[in-house]
């Protein structure tokens, strides 16, 4: 179906440019504007579970992804001292010619998203953001930050947690959640062991490890915190080293060898955020970060990002009505939306309480996943 349409799209993350993609699939014409001056994109890895990868199978960006990614079949969870306590084991989603799941570098999978948008023709043009929108019956006009005025039939807040469309659109927004959590996270070289995702439950915080690429693998630890201070930049390492010695095993004994620069170490406490439905005003949506921010317990916030981004093409591309086509897209997202920020809170408390057993936490995401599974 063709479309006369145009969009514009606030935020080249991984929400703003997927909608990029999706939208010129369908022939529409898009504007996409960062706020960065430049792509200088996190040196670390994310996990893109199956149900992530069936929604870029929809819109093409499978075969680019896997092929920069490294991917698995199996999650193992072990005890702090690395014996394996089970294994979930993943659908392939996609068929059998792709991993269930894949984990792949930030950097990697901005560039598959930038170079597939830019060839499909989006606009996109960094260093700018929004200023003001005024909506009218039949658009939205927006005054950018270089002076310009554009006129749009919708515009889309892919902005990310602190969203300006969000501000400019919406009267009341709650305040994003601290959860009492951070994840550290670090980049090193990957033993050929490595070739599935492995969880280590300690007694005082949860570690993992990923494999991102052929030679690359990532750690991850979620620690209990009370406030959200950051620990000096130079020490990043020796505090992520002592954060470790609770664990034991091979696996845990060459990670802590291998985290020795802080540079290569990143340290963030997380938020979690559902803005109340419904997520748009008139003809201006918010979707991604923007209308959801999740903890990674489930490894989940970039996808249901995506996900927001294919449906949300499918249906721009349509000729309904702009109130019918927004309500049909928040019928189809709100509850998986919520289910993944929910549990993610959950998991995440549950990790506070050392009395709970290693199974709980196998059990909830077991269900969870398969829930995920389900088409959306
Ligand atoms: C520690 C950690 C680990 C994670 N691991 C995973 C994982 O393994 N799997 C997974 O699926 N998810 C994971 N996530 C979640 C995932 O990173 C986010 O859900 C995802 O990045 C959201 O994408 P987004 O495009 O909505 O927002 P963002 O990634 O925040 O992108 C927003 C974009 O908008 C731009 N922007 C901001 N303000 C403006 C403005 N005013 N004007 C124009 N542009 C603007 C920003 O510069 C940015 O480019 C993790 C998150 C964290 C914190």
């Amino acid at each position: 179906m063709t479309s006369r349409k145009r969009i514009l799209i606030v935020g080249g993350g991984i929400a703003g440019l997927t909608l990029a993609v999706a939208l010129r699939r369908r022939d529409v014409a898009v504007d996409v504007i960062e706020i960065a001056p430049r792509w200088d994109i996190l040196g670390v890895g994310i996990s893109l579970t199956g149900p992530t990868l069936r929604a870029l199978k929809s819109v093409g960006l499978i075969d680019r992804c896997v092929e920069a990614a490294f991917g698995f079949d199996r999650i193992v969870f072990a005890d702090a001292g690395g014996r394996q306590v089970g294994t979930l084991n993943m659908p392939r989603l996609c068929g059998p010619d792709y991993p269930a799941t894949v984990a792949i570098g930030r950097p990697a999978l901005h560039e598959v998203l930038i170079q597939t948008a830019t060839e499909l023709g989006a606009s996109i043009r960094l260093g700018t953001t929004v200023n003001s929108l005024r909506q009218n019956a039949d658009g939205v006009e927006a005054e950018l930050s270089d002076g310009v005025r554009e006129s749009h039939d919708f515009v889309v807040g892919c902005d990310g947690i602190h969203s300006a469309v969000r501000e400019l659109a919406f009267d009341q927004v709650p305040e994003a959640a601290f959860t009492g959590l951070a994840v550290w996270r670090a980049t090193m070289p990957r033993p050929k062991e490595i070739d599935c995702m492995r969880m280590f439950y300690g007694p005082k915080t949860k570690a993992g490890v990923n494999p991102l690429s052929r030679d690359e693998m990532f750690l991850f630890l979620v620690q209990p915190i009370r406030d959200d201070r950051r620990p000096l930049p130079d020490a990043m390492h020796t505090v992520l080293r002592e954060q470790l010695a609770d664990f034991g095993g091979d696996v845990m004994d060459y990670v802590r060898e291998h985290v020795t620069d802080p540079r290569k170490v990143d340290y963030r406490p997380m938020n979690s955020f559902l803005l109340p439905p419904p997520w748009h005003r008139g003809r201006i949506v918010v979707i991604g970060d923007a209308a959801h921010t999740t903890t990674p317990h489930l490894a989940t916030g970039a996808g249901i990002a995506i996900e927001d981004a294919v449906v949300l093409a499918e249906l721009l591309a349509t000729d309904l009505p702009a109130s019918e086509l927004l309500d049909r897209f928040m019928a189809r997202r709100f509850e998986r939306c919520r289910l993944v920020v929910e549990t993610a809170v959950k998991l995440g408390q549950m990790e506070k309480d050392t009395r709970i057993p290693v199974q709980a936490h196998f059990d909830l995401m077991t269900a969870t996943f398969r829930k995920l599974a389900e088409p959306i």
